[in-house]
Order: C-alpha cells, then structure tokens, then sequence
C-alpha cells in the first residue's frame, strides 16, 4: 500500500512537470510562433481584388507586389476599422483601404502612418457635427481619424481612371499630416515639394493650363492641401496623362511620396 507520502510525493512531481511542458510549450510560442509570423498572408482572391482596383498595382515588380502583400496584411492588422452596422463587404473594404495606404506610402519607412489611428466607415454620406455638414469623407488630424462613406469608397474604386478616389483624396490629408513637420530627411523633401506647388499655383500660365486641360477637378482650387489631395487622386489613377500634361508637377508629387514607380515611362 503506498503511503500518504508517496502520493503527494508523486502528485507534486506532476504538477513540476506539467508546468515545466507549459513553460516549453509558451517559449516555443513566443520565439516560433510570434504574432507577425501568424498573419494570414494575402490569397490569390485578395491580390485579384487589389489588381482590379489599384491600377498602380500592374506597375509592381514581382519582388515589390512582395513587399507591398507583406505591408498590407501588417496593415489591416494593425489599423482599427470600425463599421457602422449597415456596413456590408467589410473585409472587401478593409482590404481596399489598406491597399491604397501601402500604396500610397511604398517609398516611406512609415507605412503604417501613426497619424491614422482609427478608421469609421459609414453606409452613405453621414453628418458630421463637427462641421455642421454632410460628408463623404474626411480627416481628422487631431483625433487621427479617418472617415468614409462606404458608398462613395466603393465608387471611388469601381471608376479606375475617372481621377475621383475618395480612399486616395484622404489618405493624402493624412499621410501629409504624417510626414509633415518632422525632424528627417523625408519630411523635408515633402515640405520643399508642398512649397514648389504653392509657387505653381500662383503661376498664372500653370493656372492657365490647368483650366484649359480642366485636368484636375474644381475642387482643388480650395487651397493647398485640397489641391494635394485631388492632384495625388490624378497621380493614382492617370499617371501616364498626368505625366503628359503636367510634367513638373509629376515630378515634385513622385519626389514628394518617394514613388520611383511613377518612371519616365509610366
Ligand atoms: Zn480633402
């Protein structure tokens, strides 16, 4: 008969070893398992959806579409979307916005923009009581929030070549706001280029050949940074005419963004 002894002697020496398997199986976790290595990668699916929409996208190199799948999975990982409960196509649309940030700052070390901290997508055009107004969309640098009416998104991607992307025209606001200001090369080279275009818009044969082109949409006129936005809107989705039509312009937004896919040839 095994004495009291003895089974506690051996119910002590399980507990010792369970615990040891536990902290084996935990550090195995932590140091082969750890949470990037555990993101899903994109599916064929995903990259047919981002090709469709991003006409950028058939510019990439086999080795950048790497790089560029790589950065919008940590994206969309880390970025915080939330959904207004009519919101339908909710990962459709958070692979899309995601997209367009990776694109859209592909020259930058900081493509996870910190001045984006949460996303909120309505249904359709939403009122906003900050401004009193209806949006479609819009920046809020202060609460590093971007806004989105879902429909107008979905518009924006659905026209490739219309120079209208509302996903673009606000990421613009916020990657500007993000490089802006800071004590590193890249922000210098964005604020030399935000200077160059304030020059171009005083230029009265550059405003001359705006109008006569009516490239860009009105909306631009409003100031600087609408105008920053809107062009960006163009760089995407007509680079080849843009470059054609606009060629100095071309060449302070690729500097501006670090774009070197944007080439000569584009
Ligand atoms: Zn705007």
């Amino acid at each position: 008969m095994p004495s009291v002894v003895d089974v506690f002697g051996v119910t002590a020496l399980l507990a010792i070893f369970g615990y040891f398997l536990y902290i084996v199986y935990y550090t195995l976790d932590l140091f082969f398992l750890n949470p990037f290595a555990r993101l899903p990668r994109l599916t064929e699916h995903e990259k047919a959806t981002i090709a469709a929409n991003l006409p950028l996208y058939r510019n990439l190199s086999v080795r950048k579409r790497k790089r560029f799948h790589k950065r919008v999975v940590r994206f969309r990982s880390r970025k915080k979307v939330i959904f207004h409960k009519e919101v339908t196509d909710r990962d459709h649309i958070t692979l899309l916005l995601s997209a367009t940030a990776v694109m859209l700052t592909l020259g930058m070390a900081d493509f996870l923009i910190l001045s984006i901290k949460k996303i909120l997508v309505y249904p359709a055009a939403y009122y906003s009581p900050l401004t009193k107004q209806d949006h479609n969309g819009e920046y809020h640098p202060g609460l590093k929030t971007l806004v989105f009416s879902a429909e107008h998104l979905m518009e924006g991607f659905r026209i490739g070549n219309d120079n209208m992307n509302l996903a673009v025209h606000e990421f613009a606001h916020a990657i500007s706001f993000n490089v802006a200001n800071k004590l590193n090369v890249r922000s210098y080279i964005f604020l030399i280029g935000m200077r160059q275009i304030k020059r171009l818009l005083s230029d009265s044969n550059f405003n001359n050949r705006m109008d006569q082109s009516a490239y860009f949409r009105s909306y631009g006129r409003t100031n600087i940074h609408e105008f920053f936005a809107v062009s960006v809107e163009n760089l995407m989705e007509t680079p080849g005419a843009f470059r054609r039509q606009f060629p100095k312009l071309f060449g302070i937004l690729r500097r501006m963004l670090n774009l070197k896919i944007l080439s000569d040839k584009t």
